[in-house]
């Protein structure tokens, strides 16, 4: 029999020997463990660190990139002009053309998507601040510095696509258009020109059941028909322009009065879709005038004009006459209520029903948002050179009255 203590004792001995492994075992799992922890927090550290430094040299780039294009087109001789030459028309080729491929305005959807995305990404982050989760200062930190970066990309992307071209020679300039100025009584021979012109398309457009111009699938590529041959009599227009597209929800831009936009961020060309149809053959031309990188806005009315007026389309032919004389004949009621009044008057039944329409229409949409869209069209217009604002659309009317007196000649 063997002495229990003794036997105690070296079961003791043995159990301390299992309890000493089993702690050990116990011990270096934890270690182990605490390793694995320490290695990923370790990691994940680097891996906000890298992500943070990737959005804080690309918000730096991209600024730094934005801010030279803005400052040298500017103030650098001959800069703007050169980008507009040889850089631009890339973009064009590149980018326009990509984008161009989408079958609907992509800078529509991306911008509701990025609107979703930010609105999700602000929830998430304050959602979590206020949940006190760990770590949830640095991801809303990272986040945005990645918001500043965006930010900083489409700054970059804007100057690279639609601001330097603020600071290139004008269209009149470059095609030797004059500004000559004109008298009431100039401007009104030009109306009463205008006039006969629209009476004449009035008879000779189809029309939908309500009266107005009957819209048509094929007006998209006839713009970019229209517009490729007017590059054939002015070279500084030949370019590769893609069909412009509808905005699907347009009534974003009713509300704010406006009847197309320019995306530089996708280099599409835009159009409502709400409005009284004549605007839109017009207003597609306008649109991809600014394309070409002609940013004046009394020059992309030019342009619009001329390329619907020399378009073999009808439709197109009629949407000029009908803009050409709604910017001019406003223009001749400020001088000559009395001489307007008597056009207006000869104006057919049809033309004045669509005229009528079109200022219901937009009498709909008065109010504080097109008062606001305005107000910050007009100031930015001023801050790229364009002096008189909003009123520079009306412009055009002295680009209209110098080509008919040069046909005149
Ligand atoms: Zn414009």
């Amino acid at each position: 029999m063997q002495n229990p203590a003794i036997h105690g004792i070296m079961e003791c001995r043995v159990y301390d020997e299992k309890c000493s492994r089993k702690a050990m075992t116990i011990m270096a799992n934890k270690g182990s463990r605490k390793r694995k922890t320490n290695k990923r927090r370790l990691e994940e550290r680097q891996g906000s660190e890298r992500r943070a430094l990737f959005w804080l040299v690309l918000a730096v780039c991209a600024l730094a990139g934005g801010l030279f294009l803005m400052q040298a087109s500017r103030y650098l001789r001959g800069f703007a002009d050169l980008y507009k030459g040889n850089i631009y028309p890339l973009i064009v080729r590149t980018l326009g053309r990509a984008w161009g491929k989408v079958p609907f305005s992509a800078v529509e959807v991306l911008l509701y998507l990025f609107i979703c995305f930010w609105i999700v990404f602000l929830l998430v982050s304050v959602t979590s601040l206020f949940q006190r989760k760990k770590g949830a200062f640095k991801r809303l930190g990272l986040r945005l510095l990645a918001l500043a970066a965006t930010c900083s990309v489409l700054f970059f992307v804007y100057e690279a696509n639609c601001g330097v071209n603020y600071q290139a020679t004008s269209f009149s300039e470059q095609a030797g258009l004059t500004r000559s100025g004109y008298d009431a009584e100039s401007l009104q021979k030009v109306c009463a020109d205008l006039t006969q012109e629209l009476i004449a398309l009035s008879g000779q457009v189809e029309r939908d059941k309500n009266g107005e111009l009957a819209e048509a699938e094929e007006w998209k590529q006839e713009a970019v028909q229209a517009m490729t041959a007017l590059g054939e009599q002015y070279p500084q227009l030949a370019a590769d322009y893609p069909q412009p597209k509808p905005v699907f929800i347009s009534r974003i831009l009713s509300v704010q009065s406006v009847t197309g936009v320019y995306s530089p961020f996708t280099v599409e060309a835009n159009y409502n879709t709400e409005m009284a149809s004549y605007n839109i053959p017009f207003t597609m031309c306008h649109e991809l005038s600014h394309l070409c990188g002609y940013m004046r806005e009394d020059e992309a009315n030019f342009i619009g004009w001329l390329a619907c007026r020399q378009s073999d389309n009808i439709a197109f032919q009629y949407s000029s006459a009908m803009l050409g004389w709604i910017n001019c004949g406003n223009e001749l009621a400020q001088y000559d209520m009395q001489a307007y009044s008597e056009l207006a008057a000869m104006l057919p039944e049809e033309v004045r029903k669509e005229l009528n329409i079109n200022n219901a229409f937009w009498e709909k949409y008065e109010g504080k948002a097109s008062q606001v869209h305005e107000q910050v069209n007009d100031a930015y217009l001023k801050a790229n050179g364009q002096t008189e604002g909003i009123r520079t659309y009306e412009r055009m009317v002295e680009l209209i009255v110098s080509y008919y007196q040069a046909k005149a000649n």
